[in-house]
């Protein structure tokens, strides 16, 4: 493969492939590089609402998607001790799309990976980017190991995409393993169950002591629970179930605190082992990092995943950077313009997704502390229109990319 492109992208999740697509179907040259070989499981709850289903229309996966996911979410509830409130989903306001839909990550990221390489963008997969140097004012170099021990490359562009995530070391900063401890940490946790007794279609969201999650029916009849849960709570459930590894543990006291989850996992048996990572620190990190340094995702920011929202910001991220950097490709492979996109991306992803990281953050914080889930379980118990109307404030309608046709500015 060639090591000089136009654009570089780091990481092959939602948000790195998304990009990939669309600068690669407008005639950029593009090099996507995945650490890990897909198909691969992931910790996350795979609720994908209904703003991104157009898109994946436009990027060229709708009809695989449509093909593999489960049912369409049309409820949200609230699982908190004994209870389970129920209350509808509102629906997004395009036509063939209003009600989101569930697909495991093992199915989505492949498809989507899979479609930036069918638009020619050169994936490098399984390699990684161990770190990020400037050969000159213009050109960013990647410096990238392979599986095999001496298997070693640098590529260079002149633009340079952040898509790692947030999970793992940054390639960027090389910062990560050193962070100090914090009680708040989270660290999640995800199983995938066949057998479970739960209504499909409704989303139930858990709250209890330390923590916050979710569980959904999702493809292949398959229940997801997933959760985070603080790191001073998981260590008080590991003291109290002496000898369990961490994930059941934790997923014993989720069981504890929601009947709703015991129910549900009455008959239920997990059809593959559990996956954890963490400690996650959800918030706003930079979406423009520097002169022709751009990050989409999870890598420019986290909203708490109790909205389930992480999805929708990586892939529209992904989208409004390429709204502005495609027509600009000639100014920025000749070392211009960098400054003047960067700038007006951070400003337009700020006014998208600040308010759903904070509501997301409002949210969780609630949902971890027992005497305001109560405060919020009496209100929702008499108004519980209250779930729908958090949806809405959580941006599930909310659209953040236009989808009448492919936007004119994606087609050089
Ligand atoms: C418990 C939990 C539940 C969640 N539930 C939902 C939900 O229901 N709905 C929803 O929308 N969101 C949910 N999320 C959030 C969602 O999982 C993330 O927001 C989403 O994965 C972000 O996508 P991304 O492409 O930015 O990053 P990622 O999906 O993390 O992808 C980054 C990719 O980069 C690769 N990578 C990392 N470092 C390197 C490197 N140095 N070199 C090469 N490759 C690299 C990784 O292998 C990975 O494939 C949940 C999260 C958690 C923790």
């Amino acid at each position: 493969m060639k090591t000089n492109y136009d654009a570089i992208i780091v990481g092959g999740g939602p948000a790195g492939s998304t990009a990939a697509i669309l600068l690669a179907q407008a005639g950029w040259s593009v090099a996507v590089i995945e650490k890990y070989a897909f198909p691969r499981r992931k910790v996350c709850g795979e609720c994908i609402a209904a703003t991104n289903l157009a898109l994946f229309d436009l990027l060229g996966i709708g009809l695989q998607f449509d093909a593999l996911a489960g049912p369409e979410l049309r409820s949200v509830g609230l699982c908190v001790g004994e209870e389970m409130l129920i209350a509808d989903l509102p629906p997004f306001a395009e036509p063939s799309h209003p009600w989101g839909r569930v697909l495991g990550r093992e199915h989505l990221d492949t498809l989507l990976l899979q479609r930036a390489a069918a638009s020619s963008a050169d994936v490098w997969q399984p390699w990684t980017v161990k770190h990020v140097s400037h050969s000159d004012n213009l050109r960013k170099t990647c410096h990238l190991v392979g599986r095999a021990a001496d298997a070693t490359a640098t590529l260079s562009a002149p633009v340079l995409i952040a898509a790692h995530g947030s999970w793992e070391t940054d390639p960027f900063t090389e910062q990560r393993h050193d962070l100090p401890h914090r009680e708040s940490d989270l660290f999640a946790f995800k199983g995938t169950y066949r057998d479970a007794c739960l209504a499909p279609g409704v989303l139930p969201v858990l709250a209890f002591p330390g923590g916050y999650g979710g569980m959904v029916l999702g493809d292949h009849d398959h229940l997801t629970l997933a959760f985070c849960i603080r790191r001073d709570a998981l260590r008080t459930c590991r003291e109290r179930s002496v000898g369990l590894p961490a994930a059941l543990a934790a997923q014993a006291h989720v069981a504890l605190s929601c009947a709703g989850v015991r129910h549900a996992l009455a008959d239920a048996s997990l059809v593959a082992p559990w996956l954890a990572v963490g400690p996650i620190r959800p918030g706003i990190r930079s979406p423009w990092r520097y002169d022709g340094v751009f990050a989409i995702g999870n890598a420019a920011g986290e909203a708490h995943p109790i909205l389930g929202e992480g999805i929708s910001m990586a892939i529209q991220s992904a989208w409004m950077l390429c709204e502005l950097l495609i027509p600009r490709r000639a100014e920025l492979v000749a070392g211009r313009a960098a400054d003047e996109v960067g700038r007006h991306y951070a400003a337009r992803w700020r006014r998208s997704f600040t308010a759903r990281i904070r509501v997301a953050a409002l949210f969780a914080h609630i949902a971890m502390r027992p005497r305001a889930t109560a405060a919020l379980l009496a209100l929702v118990r008499r108004w519980p229109g209250i779930l729908t109307t958090s949806a809405r404030l959580g941006a599930k309608v909310h659209r953040v990319v236009k989808t009448d046709g492919r936007p004119k500015r994606l087609v050089t």
